[in-house]
């Protein structure tokens, strides 16, 4: 089919629409023209039947959804599923993103890497991807090309940034600088760093080759990767290019309490507050993970109409808290919901993210009227995720003018069997098994089994040969991660003597207690959960 103007019609669908009237259709037909929906309701595409440039789903037995958004993703991990075991984030990244990392991997390797994720995202429908790619030790033009092309060639709608820090690496954290050896901080001071005009250089570039290609499907995003991670004129300069041209910048912040007590020693002030104060904090910003935010914080994003994005998988495999939710949705702010990246939720399932998402919060908060429902989930993995991306209006809905950007899911599959509640089964069944057709910008990208737009299988090989290039970079990482690890297990001892006046790990308001010569490790659960402070 000519994508420019044929058409796809479903035809006798049931469908849950997610529109501003949330209409589900026991029976419709959905009508795509190019790559927008132009009709939705019962037999609107009867008349289309017979024509000859018109492709038609059989769409009887099956749901339309419009399809996921994983509105938080770094794909340079899509390599390491599995590969390191659960630690507290600034522990983790030793492993993941070592300081002292040499050189970066090759355009290849980057392009089946970033494949390797499309693959399990576009069987399980998610059909966008808002991706903070990073790049070790710093991006070059031929790694960042390999990722956009492999988000053309899939067909993937994806909205792609430079997750780029530009300092030396003890300057991101609290107590580091004290506790490392001078030869160690010497090294860090010698990694390679991109100065402040490289790095807007490379941006202007990536978005001169990449922002809006085939018709708005790949996208350019802004991100400092953390406010504490770069220089205060960097993350302004983000913030002019964002406002230029309506780009969303990603900023991880208070992921965890260590970052809390870091905006405390470091600002003196929490770092939602440090990014107000930089007059960065807008609704283009899309804060990501916002666990240990009080209630100033909340206000703040609130006032500033920022996105949140959720990622509790991940916070759970790091040990990272239980993020505010009901008390951001009370403050009105958007929340979209993301996997993070495969080596913190290993398997890459946002249907898994969902559900946990459905019922961490029941265990932060008794009144169980404020645990979230199921519609919300869904909310926040279509519109949530569309508005995080600058794309509010466009995708996330199946209504005319939208996006043709569709899931459909065999209502024989077990998940619905019996159909008791549709909202609650796609939330709690993890109906990615249910998931028969993808369709990005009215194509076809998965059907009956297989991606239709590139090879899967060659693709799996290639990245298992291309492993073991990774197994000798992992022993080079483990043996760096090792030589440092010491010095970071202390600064996160030290962060638990640092009191923060608020508890997001489960027990509600408990914060730690100070410790006296015993390490974090020793000291048990029920001691930290009983003290109180307010
Ligand atoms: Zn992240």
């Amino acid at each position: 089919m000519d994508r420019e103007s044929g058409r796809l019609v479903i035809r006798g669908v049931r469908a849950l629409t997610l529109d501003a009237a949330d209409a589900e259709h026991h029976c419709a037909d959905i009508v795509i023209h190019g790559s927008e929906i132009v009709a939705v309701g019962p037999d609107v595409g009867r008349d289309l039947a017979g024509l000859k440039d018109a492709t038609i789903i059989d769409g009887r037995g099956l749901l339309a959804i419009p399809g996921l958004i994983n509105g938080h993703f770094h794909s340079p991990a899509n390599m390491l599923k599995g590969a390191v075991a659960n630690r507290p984030l600034e522990l983790f990244m030793l492993y993941e993103v070592p300081p002292l990392m040499k050189g970066p991997v090759s355009p290849r390797f980057a392009y089946v890497r970033t494949m390797l994720g499309i693959a399990q995202m576009l069987r399980q429908g998610v059909t966008a991807v808002h991706d903070d790619a990073f790049f070790v030790p710093v991006p070059t033009e031929p790694e960042i090309d390999a990722v956009m092309q492999a988000y053309e060639d899939s067909g993937m709608r994806a909205t792609v940034t430079l997750d780029q820090p530009n300092v030396v690496e003890y300057e991101k954290h609290p107590f580091l600088a004290d506790i490392l050896p001078p030869a160690l901080k010497d090294r860090m001071r010698r990694s390679p760093r991109m100065a402040d005009g490289e790095l807007l250089t490379m941006y202007q570039q990536f978005l001169a080759r990449w922002h809006g290609r085939d018709r708005g499907r790949l996208r350019v995003g802004l991100s400092c990767s953390a406010p504490q991670r770069v220089t205060p004129s960097y993350l302004q300069s983000l913030a002019d290019l964002s406002r230029k041209h309506d780009l969303p910048l990603n900023m991880h912040i208070l992921e965890t309490r260590l970052q809390r007590v870091l905006g405390d020693v470091k600002f003196g002030k929490s770092l939602i507050q440090h990014v107000g104060d930089l007059g960065v904090l807008d609704e283009r910003s899309l804060v990501i993970h916002a666990v240990w935010i009080d209630e100033n914080d909340i206000d703040m994003l609130a006032k500033a109409s920022a996105s949140v994005a959720h990622n509790p998988v991940s916070n759970l495999k790091l040990g990272s808290g239980v993020m505010p939710f009901r008390a951001l949705k009370d403050a009105g702010v958007n929340i979209c919901i993301g996997n993070d990246e495969a080596i913190v939720d290993d398997g890459i399932n946002l249907w898994t993210v969902a559900k946990i998402a459905g019922l961490i919060h029941n265990i932060s908060d008794p009144d169980f009227d404020r645990w979230p429902a199921a519609a919300e989930i869904l909310e926040a993995l279509t519109t949530g995720g569309a508005r995080a991306m600058r794309l509010e209006g466009r995708i996330g809905c199946i209504a005319p003018g939208y996006q043709a950007d569709l899931a459909l899911l065999d209502l024989d599959h077990l998940a619905f069997t019996p159909l008791n509640d549709l909202r609650g089964q796609l939330i709690y069944c993890e109906p990615a098994g249910a998931v028969v057709t993808t369709i990005v910008a009215g194509r076809i990208v998965f059907h009956d089994g297989r991606i239709s737009t590139f090879d899967e299988t060659a693709i799996k090989a290639e990245a298992r040969s291309l492993a073991v290039e990774l197994a000798s970079q992992m022993r080079e990482t483990e043996e760096a991660a090792r030589l440092l690890e010491p010095y970071y297990r202390d600064m996160y001892s030290r962060s638990l003597n640092h009191r923060v006046g608020i508890g997001r790990w489960v027990g509600g308001g408990a914060d730690v207690k100070p410790t006296r010569g015993r390490g974090p490790r020793e000291r048990s659960l029920s001691t930290q959960l009983s003290s109180q402070e307010g």
